[in-house]
This record gives C-alpha cells, structure tokens and sequence, in this order.
C-alpha cells in the first residue's frame, strides 16, 4: 500500500526522500506543491523531473478525500461527510463553523472513539483505529478546497480523543504550524481532552502552545463518573492536579468545558463546587446546553438555569461563557458526529 505523504513533516519527507536516492532539498519543493500550491497529483509538481514524479506516484498517495455527503445549516455551518479512501471505506465527519474572528474547523482524530461519554452520540460506534497525521490534515485542505476559504482556527473536537492518538495528533499539528506548511500558530489550536491525565503531564513537558480544553461537566466524582467512565482512571482530582502541572508549565489558560444537562449538573450547588474546584486557576469555563442524543438520558439544562449557572460563576471570580450553538439542525453542533447514523442514510 503506499505511503500517504501527507503524514511526514519537512525532516521526515527529507528522510523518505533520502531513501528513494533523491536529494533532501526536494522535500521543500513537494513540501510547497502540497500546501500552498494545493496540487492534486504529483504530475503538477513540475519542477521535480519526471523520473521523481514517478517514483512519487509510485510510493505515496496525496490522501485525498472523497465529500460523501455536505450539509450545510441555517446558521451557515457545514457539516462534511467524507471516505477517507484508504483500504476500507472508512467514513469521517467535519464540520466548518463561521465566527466574527474567522472559520473554524472541528476535526476528528479517531474512527470512533473508545471514551464511552454517556451524553455523546460518539458512543457506541464501533471503535475503528486512529487517524493518520495526514488524514487529520486533509480535513482542513478538503473542506478549503471545497469552500474557496482560509481556516484560520482549528479544533479536535470531533469523533474521538485526541490525546488517544497523541503521536499522530501531535505531528498532524507541527505540519499545521510549519510556515512552510499550513501556517497556521498554536495559539489558533485547541485539543479538547475528556482528561487522559498522563497525556496531559506529556503535552505540559512538551511546553505545547495550542489552547488545551478540558471536558469537565460536573464538579464531584459521582456526577462525573455517570457521564464519564474515564473519570473512574483518572478522577476530579488527579484531573485537576494534572491541570494545574500544565498551567504552571505552560502559562497558559485552560478552557474547561461543562455540558449543562437538566437536573444533573445544573444546580447551584454545583456551581459552588465548581467554583471551589477551580478557584485561583489560570481558566475558562466554556458552558455548554447538552445536546439530547437518542440514546441519551440527558436534556438541555433551561436557559434560566444555565444564566443562573453562568451567573454564579462569573459572580466568584470564575470567568465563564455560555458557547452559541451551532449547526444542530444539521447534527453537527456539539457531540452530535455520529458517522454511523449518515452510514445508515
Ligand atoms: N474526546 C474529546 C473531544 C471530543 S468532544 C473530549 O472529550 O473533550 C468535544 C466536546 O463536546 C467535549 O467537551 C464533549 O464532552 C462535548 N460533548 C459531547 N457530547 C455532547 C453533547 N451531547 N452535548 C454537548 N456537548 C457534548
């Protein structure tokens, strides 16, 4: 099978390039045809001699995507259904989001997604593997492709967990930032992470740059564990003690994200706990309303009690904001990707 070349960053290009017998400055050229000319096969690429062009069509794929499927939402928003193309017909989804500052694109990093979130419509999809670095990258390039637009912020917010394919996210980010590549800084880039603890001491080492948001939803371990079985490994605590690691190295804000769903965790009582929990931290609390999946137990929280909330929160020192919805007529607001549903359409 070969190689997708849009896995490999300048360095290792200049390696496979090495090794085909070739000379590593060619990496720069391929490096430019791919990201800022946009081609679409190796035949653009003219200034590699025709023996290179072939070599390369013969060793590497493009990864280009086929769009399955595209809805767009009242509200502007696009939701992307694309088959990745590889061996088996594998289905991810992407959606691009329109903000006064810009687009943003929400990527998925997995085919699935092995958390078992009871709220999220990720759940229960059969967990089919991680996606490559260039797989992660093709989202941004198809859909700019697609839409004539530049993305100038980039979410893992989609199917899967990011820091559950921390290599191949982490390499797909440095392509991103590379000048030479994408362009696009670290600050323009959020990981959201249901709170794989390790994962985040490893990205607080690595003095990582982009915005590291972490889905929290509930201020005691009870609560918690319900929604989220991962909290079971790693609890509020150690959670909180891996955030506060992070800050200190980084100095960097960390967005934690709260699903309000009615009854559960929207009540004042756990807004003090919330408050108690993060007070005195470099932080941002992102409330959600829950979106209601089918299988899902969960309701949107009332928009008087999700105010109450932010409310509360805002009136104790901790800065707090309710996200806009978007794209949920088309299911591609949050937790809402399911590539199984659109399987079955
Ligand atoms: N696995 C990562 C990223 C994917 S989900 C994570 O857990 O953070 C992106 C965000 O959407 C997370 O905060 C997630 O908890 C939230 N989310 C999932 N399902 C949701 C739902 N039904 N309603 C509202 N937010 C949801």
């Amino acid at each position: 099978m070969k190689k997708n070349i849009k896995n490999f960053d300048i360095d290792d290009l200049k390696e496979e390039l090495k090794a085909l017998g070739e000379k590593p400055f060619r990496a720069e050229q391929i490096f430019k045809w791919i990201y800022q000319d946009r081609a679409n096969s190796f035949d653009e690429m003219t200034n590699l001699s025709l023996d290179l062009r072939k070599k390369l069509d013969e060793n590497y794929s493009l990864g280009l995507f086929n769009i399955e499927k595209k809805l767009v939402s009242v509200d502007g928003t696009r939701k992307y259904l694309f088959d990745v193309q590889d061996e088996d017909k594998n289905l991810i989804e992407s959606v691009l989001m329109e903000y006064h500052h810009g687009y943003t694109i929400c990527v998925t990093s997995q085919f699935g997604c092995k958390m078992g979130c009871k709220f999220c419509a990720s759940t229960g999809i059969p967990f089919g593997g991680n996606l490559s670095p260039g797989q992660i990258i093709e989202q941004i390039l198809e859909i700019e492709k697609d839409t004539g637009v530049k993305i100038s912020n980039i979410v893992f917010m989609g199917v899967g967990e990011p820091l559950d394919n921390f290599d191949n996210v982490l390499k797909a980010i440095e392509i991103i930032n590379n000048p030479k590549g994408l362009n696009i800084g670290a600050r323009h880039i959020s990981i959201s992470t249901s709170g794989l603890v390790p994962k985040i001491y490893e990205l607080a080492d690595r003095k990582m740059q982009c915005t590291l948001s972490v889905s929290l939803h509930a201020s005691n371990n009870n609560t918690r564990s319900s929604m989220m079985p991962v909290n079971n490994a790693y609890p509020i605590e150690e959670l909180m003690k891996a955030c506060k690691y992070y800050i200190e190295k980084t100095n960097k804000r960390i967005s934690f994200e709260y699903a309000l769903a009615k009854d559960n965790n929207d009540n004042l009582e756990d807004a003090k706990d919330l408050v108690k929990l993060l007070q005195g931290m470099l932080c941002h609390v992102n409330l959600i309303p829950i979106n209601k999946i089918d299988s899902g137990k969960y309701t949107k929280s009332t928009n008087e009690s999700i105010i109450k909330f932010r409310d509360y929160l805002n009136n104790h020192g901790i800065v707090a904001t309710i996200r806009r919805e978007l794209g949920s007529d088309i299911a591609a607001a949050c937790g809402q990707l399911r590539k199984q549903n659109i399987n079955k359409e």
